[in-house]
């Protein structure tokens, strides 16, 4: 059985204790490979890695550090293909929806920190007749990474691509649960000639070898991307030693659906930004709030169009709704459309798991859930289920539906929808919520602040704000003698 191994210092090298854990494929719930059971010995081994590869890699030239990001970035492109199956199977996500989404926006991380560190710049300020201000802005040293498993290389990438383009050294860990695009990566990444430890590839448990990253004294930062609760954990762990933190959290997300808005359009794009990825992106918008005189219409013309969806083995191209991501996952993800049930939820569509013929019988399946009835501040419209769950409630005025979409302890994202200009104004200033989508959903410029409110997270990524992330800026102050 394959074995998958950790990238240190330039190796692919098997974890200090020699053992592994179990790599399932959920679409068929067999293990398919072996994932290192790495601890704070390999953390150790990694870091030094990294601190070793620091003097060279962070005074490199941008240019130099550009064209090895970039044959990086072509190498995964390259290999589209392999890399979205192996996206597939790992995850339980649709292939198609590797291909098309995951893949090549990790081949768009690289390219665009790549060309970023060519860009950057850095302020200077003049004190009229004193002096001259300049902001220097030096990268951190080595720093730790952190992704989860909904969208393995895509956020993987998202990370590390900025971290390396300002100098840093990584120290990485994707989920234990979807390791194997991370695995490839370090393959591409000594093909591309990535210095030896620039980047380390550490596989393992959150809690062992992620946590290990989390508390190494030498690791000057952590970005992460996971649950409201790690991250919780991370920054009470953190904050001691004052390390930089990058938190990128969970959500629950608000769809406002004004009675005025461009139907078909909306109609589309809901079903996506409810189900897509089996609705475990943290940017679906998992509550759906509609104006009352269009939500008989709309709840009939949704319901019709999500039983359409094909629920399928992954690598069938005409699937649209794979495997969730492993059997713990389906379970929570039923518990609460139990709760919803206890909670007076009427369940217009779903609401048990699928079964699926074949090779994937015994595969990790949900059908996608509608669900009415339920009050605003009730659990399941409150907590997030990160899958195919939606509920839906009418509304009637903008006051009331901004008091339902405030009313969570997270702020991720929202889309609003509405051909009243002033409205998706006054709406986009109120929602609580980093990113705010008006007639459209997950159309992302990387150029932009990305992150959360509330519980949502702290920090932004995206832009030149992840490059500023990895780096101290330190103030050079000259004095001027006229
Ligand atoms: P987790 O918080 O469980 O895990 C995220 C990552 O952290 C994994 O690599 C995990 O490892 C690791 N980890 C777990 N515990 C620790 C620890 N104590 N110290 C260090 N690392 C640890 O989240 P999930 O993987 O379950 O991801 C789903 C969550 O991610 C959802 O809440 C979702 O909303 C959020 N998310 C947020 C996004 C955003 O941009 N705001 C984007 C995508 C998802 P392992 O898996 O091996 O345990």
């Amino acid at each position: 059985m394959l074995k998958i191994e950790n990238y240190i210092g330039g190796e692919l090298i098997a974890p200090v204790s020699e053992d592994y854990l179990d790599n399932f494929n959920p679409a068929t719930g067999e293990v398919y490979s072996l994932i290192p059971d790495s601890d704070e010995r390999d953390v150790g081994n990694a870091v030094e890695a990294a601190k070793k590869a620091f003097p060279v890699w962070s005074k490199m030239s941008a240019e130099t550090r550009h064209d090895i990001l970039m044959r990086v970035s072509a190498l995964i492109e390259r290999d589209l293909d392999a890399l979205a199956e192996a996206e597939s199977v790992d995850n339980g996500k649709p292939k198609s929806l590797a291909k098309s989404v995951d893949i090549p926006r990790a081949v768009s991380n690289f390219k665009f920190y790549a060309t970023a560190a060519m860009h950057a710049a850095s302020e200077a300020h003049e004190t009229v007749g004193q002096a001259i201000n300049y902001t220097l802005r030096q990268p951190l040293g080595v720093v730790g990474c952190i992704s989860p498993w909904n969208l393995p290389l895509y956020l993987f990438s998202w990370k590390i691509a900025p971290a390396l383009a300002s100098g840093c050294c990584v120290v990485a860990k994707p989920s234990e649960i979807t390791p194997m695009t991370a695995y490839l990566l370090s393959k591409l990444c000594i093909e591309a000639g990535l210095p030896a430890g620039v980047l380390n590839i550490v596989h393992g448990l959150g809690t062992k070898a992620g946590g290990a990253i989390v508390t190494h004294k030498d690791v000057k930062a952590i970005s992460f991307t996971g649950g409201t609760k790690t991250g919780e954990w991370i920054a009470r762990e953190a904050a001691p030693k004052f390390k930089k933190l990058s938190l990128e959290l969970g959500g629950k997300n608000p769809n406002v659906i004004f009675a005025d808005c461009d139907y078909e359009e909306m109609l589309a794009t809901t079903v996506r930004s409810s189900f897509s990825n089996q609705g475990q992106i943290c940017l679906c918008g998992s509550r759906i709030f509609v104006e009352r005189p269009i939500y008989e219409k709309f709840k009939a013309d949704f319901i019709e169009k999500v039983s359409q969806l094909k629920i399928g083995d992954p690598l069938d191209e005409s699937t649209n709704i794979g495997a969730v991501v492993s059997k713990e996952h389906l379970e929570k993800v039923l518990s609460y459309i139990e709760l919803a049930k206890t909670e007076g939820g009427k369940i217009l569509l779903g609401g048990k798991s699928a079964k699926v013929s074949g090779r994937c019988k015994n595969g990790y399946f949900i059908e996608p859930t509608i669900i009415e009835n339920l009050a605003f501040d009730c659990r399941t419209n409150q907590e997030e289920i990160f899958g195919a769950v939606v509920t839906l409630q009418p509304f009637d005025t903008e006051e009331e539906v901004l008091r339902y979409a405030n009313s969570v302890e997270y702020g991720l994202s929202a889309t609003v929808w509405t051909e009243n200009l002033s409205r998706a104004h006054r709406m986009a200033e109120k929602i609580a919520s980093g990113i705010v989508w008006v007639n459209c959903w997950l159309l992302r410029d990387l150029r932009t602040p990305f992150g959360g409110m509330k519980n949502s997270g702290v920090g932004r990524e995206g832009g030149f704000e992840a490059l500023r992330f990895f780096t101290q800026e330190k103030n050079v102050c000259i004095k001027i003698n006229y």
